[in-house]
């Protein structure tokens, strides 16, 4: 067996106990296998192994893999989104985890509606405050949402955050817990249903499941180790 093929297999078995401990359905945990840096070949190993869905962060790269994989892949982008890659990027992706400005929200809303495309999205929470990601303040975000739940093409259908990196998946727990309290308060408020929490890395997905994350996104735990340089954007 391929080690991704392994990895595979013991992240989704993990989830599914992490599920259980919380008294959550495993079903409703998804994985989002995040392949950037790694090549195509990776990919279709773990989607030979039933994998479904598979995460990118930067523009370039996916738009050059993504041709080269099965076209039943479902993509997620899950990198900062440039302005200028929203109309490429558009038809290939299932799910924009990133949107991380209400002037970015606009655009991809503008551009959807002149492409005919009704992109499905989340909000990107900066929740800890760190000034180095990007993200909605938590303010920010109750003051912004009315607005861009009413974008016609754009169907926002949760929240994503980025816990700051730590060796100890305990610190993000907070973390995921607000943002957990968040979207509820939300929902309450906006009236309107924000199903999907993006939360949760190789280190800390086992806890985001137990604090209601119904989307984790895991990269190195399957594929190794990136290969150098920075892992975001
Ligand atoms: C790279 C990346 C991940 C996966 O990180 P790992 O620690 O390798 O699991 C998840 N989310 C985002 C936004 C990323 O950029």
């Amino acid at each position: 067996m391929h080690p991704v093929e392994q990895n595979l297999e013991a992240v989704r078995a993990s989830i599914r106990a992490a599920a259980v401990r919380a008294g959550r359905d495993p079903a409703t945990v998804r994985l989002v296998a995040v392949s950037k840096t790694h090549p195509a070949e990776f990919v279709r190993i773990a989607s030979d192994a039933g994998q479904p869905a598979f995460g990118e962060s930067r523009a370039q790269e996916a738009l050059e893999k993504i041709p080269l994989l099965p076209s039943g892949i479902e993509w997620h982008f899950i990198g900062h989104l440039q302005t200028n890659k929203i109309r490429r990027l558009l038809p290939h992706f299932a799910l924009f985890h990133s949107v991380d400005s209400a002037d970015l929200a606009r655009q991809i809303d503008r551009i959807a509606g002149e492409c005919g495309l009704h992109p499905r999205v989340l909000l990107e929470v900066n929740v800890s405050g760190e000034n180095t990601k990007f993200g909605f303040g938590p303010e920010e975000i109750r003051a912004a949402l009315p607005a861009l739940l009413v974008l016609p093409h754009l169907r926002v259908a949760g929240l994503m955050t980025m816990a700051p990196y730590s060796e100890d998946p305990e610190s993000a727990r907070p973390v995921f817990a607000a943002l957990r309290n968040l979207r509820d308060e939300m929902e309450q408020h906006a009236g309107s249903p924000l199903p999907e929490l993006s939360m949760g890395m190789s280190g800390d997905y086992a806890t985001a499941v137990a604090e209601g994350a119904t989307i984790v996104r895991v990269g190195s735990a399957i594929f190794g180790e990136r290969p150098g340089a920075p892992v975001e954007g």
